[in-house]
C-alpha cells in the first residue's frame, strides 16, 4: 500500500472515528423526557414527570424543572404516558422469517444459513422495539446464533433489545438411528450424565439462562407428554443453578409442569391443564408462570404462510381455550406471571398481545403490566435495573398514548416512542419535541 493510500485510509479512519463518536457521544450527553404522566414500575403514578437520563442510565426522576441540568437536551413527551421498557421473556429471536410470498416459513427458516439468519433478524429485533419491548429472554436457538445476536446488539453493530439467551434448548432423543457417525444434534441429553453435560455446554458457550423442553408440543403440535423424567429436570435444574444460571422449562402438559415445578424451575413455560397441587406449589414457591397463549392465535392466523398442514385448527383451539383457563386458575392462586410472547417467524411486533390473555384470565391492565416490567425483570434476576423507572435503573422508556392502567390494548397498540440504554431507537411520536 503506498504512502498516499495510506493517508486516505487514515483520514477514513479519522472521519470514522469522528462520525462514530458523534454517534455514541449522545450516550454520555444528559437528557430530560418528560411525560404527562409516568408509571414507573415501582408503585407511583407520576403526574409531569421529567425522567433525566444520563448515558444509558436513569440519573433521576423528578417534577422539578429546576433539577433538569444545563445543557441538557430535552425531549417533550409530555402529551403521552411513559412506562418502563417491556421485556418478553420467551422469544425465538434468530428464528425470524420474512413473509416472502410463495416460500413457506417453515421452510425459509431450515434453508437460512446461521449468518443469513442474524442478519434477517435485525428486522424482526426492530419490530420488537416497535412494540415498546426493549429486553427479550430468547429461549432456544440454533448454533448459538441467539449469542452472536445479543453481542453484536450489546456492541451497537446491531439494533434491537437487550438479549438474555440460552443457546441451545435441552431435549430428548427424537430422530431415528442413522446409520454411520451417530453425534447427537446440539441439545440432546438423555439421562442424568447427558444433561449436566449438555447445561454446563450452554454455560461454556455464553447462555445466561437454560432451556429445557420437558414434553413434545411446538409448532402446530399440542401434545404436551413428558419426555424428560424427575430425575433428569432436577439435574438440569441444580446444574443451572451451580452456576447462578436460572432455568426455563418448556412443558404444554401436566405432567412436565408438576416435575418442573417440583424440581425447582424458575419459570415455567406453555402449560395447560394444571393439577390444583402444581399450581399451589408455584403459588408456594414463587415460580413464574409464562403461559405465551397468544402464540398459538399466531399459528392460526398465520398457518397457511408458515405452512403447517391442515388439520390442526381445532385442536390449537381447544388448546388456547385449556391455557387461557390454565391461567385463570393460576391467577386466582396467586401465581406469580411474565409477559412471553414465543414470537418466532414473523410474530415479532405482536410480542405485548399476551397482555391481552392476561386480562381475559382475570387480571387487570395494571396487573398485566408488571408481568412485561417489575415481575419480567425479576425473573431475570436483574429487578434494580430494569422494569422500572428510577435513579440507576437502564433508560429503557416507552411513551404510550392513551391510558395503559385503563385500556391494555393501549400498551399493546399505542406505542409512540421506545429509549432503550438512553438511545431513542422508535420515533412515531407526532411532531417536534425535541429541542
Ligand atoms: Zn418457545
Amino acid at each position: 500500500m503506498s504512502f498516499r493510500k495510506l493517508a486516505i485510509v487514515g483520514i477514513w479512519a479519522a472521519l470514522a472515528a469522528a462520525l462514530w463518536a458523534q454517534e455514541s457521544s449522545p450516550a454520555k450527553t444528559v437528557k430530560a423526557v418528560r411525560f404527562g404522566k409516568l408509571w414507573d414500575g415501582k408503585g407511583r403514578l407520576w403526574t409531569n414527570a421529567i425522567v433525566i437520563v444520563e448515558g444509558e442510565r436513569v440519573r433521576e426522576v423528578t417534577t422539578d424543572a429546576k433539577a433538569i441540568p444545563a445543557g441538557a437536551q430535552i425531549l417533550d413527551l409530555s402529551k403521552y404516558i411513559g412506562l418502563p421498557g417491556l421485556i418478553d421473556v420467551h422469544t425465538h429471536m434468530t428464528m425470524y422469517t420474512d413473509e416472502t410470498p410463495g416460500a413457506p416459513m417453515l421452510k425459509q427458516i431450515t434453508s437460512n444459513p446461521p449468518a443469513v439468519e442474524v442478519f434477517l433478524a435485525r428486522k424482526g429485533a426492530m419490530r420488537t422495539l416497535q412494540a415498546g419491548v426493549t429486553t427479550v429472554r430468547d429461549l432456544g436457538a440454533d448454533q448459538y446464533m441467539d449469542i452472536a445476536m445479543r453481542d453484536l446488539i450489546n456492541r451497537g453493530e446491531m439494533i434491537g433489545p437487550r438479549m438474555f439467551v440460552s443457546g441451545y434448548g435441552l431435549y430428548i432423543t427424537n430422530t431415528p438411528y442413522r446409520q454411520g457417525l451417530n453425534l447427537p444434534a446440539g441439545g440432546v441429553a438423555d439421562g442424568v450424565p447427558e444433561v449436566l453435560r449438555v447445561v454446563r455446554q450452554q454455560i461454556a458457550a455464553g447462555a445466561d439462562v437454560i432451556k429445557l423442553y420437558a414434553s413434545t408440543g411446538t409448532d402446530d403440535d399440542t401434545t404436551g407428554f413428558e419426555t424428560y423424567n424427575y430425575e433428569e429436570i432436577k439435574a438440569a435444574v441444580d446444574a443451572a443453578h451451580q452456576f447462578g444460571k436460572k432455568i426455563a422449562i418448556h412443558s404444554y402438559g401436566p405432567d412436565g409442569a408438576r416435575d418442573a415445578v417440583r424440581a425447582g424451575t424458575d419459570s415455567l413455560e406453555h402449560a395447560t391443564d394444571m393439577d390444583d397441587a402444581t399450581i399451589a406449589e408455584m403459588a408456594k414457591r414463587g415460580t413464574f408462570y409464562v403461559p405465551t397463549i397468544d402464540h398459538n392465535r399466531y399459528y392460526l392466523d398465520n398457518a397457511a404462510k408458515i405452512g403447517y398442514a391442515p388439520g390442526f385448527e381445532s385442536k390449537t383451539r381447544a388448546f388456547i381455550e385449556r391455557n387461557l383457563e390454565t391461567a385463570r386458575k393460576a391467577h386466582k392462586a396467586g401465581v406469580k406471571f411474565a409477559m412471553g410472547s414465543d414470537a418466532i417467524y414473523s410474530m415479532f411486533g405482536e410480542n405485548t398481545r399476551e397482555l391481552a390473555w392476561f386480562v381475559k384470565a382475570g387480571m387487570t391492565p395494571e396487573e398485566a403490566l408488571k408481568t412485561a416490567t417489575t415481575n419480567a425483570a425479576e425473573l431475570l434476576g436483574k429487578n434494580s435495573e430494569l422494569g422500572a423507572v428510577g435513579a440507576g435503573y437502564f433508560a429503557d422508556l416507552v411513551a404510550v398514548e392513551g391510558d395503559p392502567l385503563a385500556d391494555v390494548q393501549v400498551t399493546i397498540n399505542q406505542v409512540k416512542w421506545v429509549m432503550k440504554g438512553g438511545a431513542v431507537v422508535v420515533d412515531k411520536a407526532a411532531g417536534p419535541h425535541a429541542r
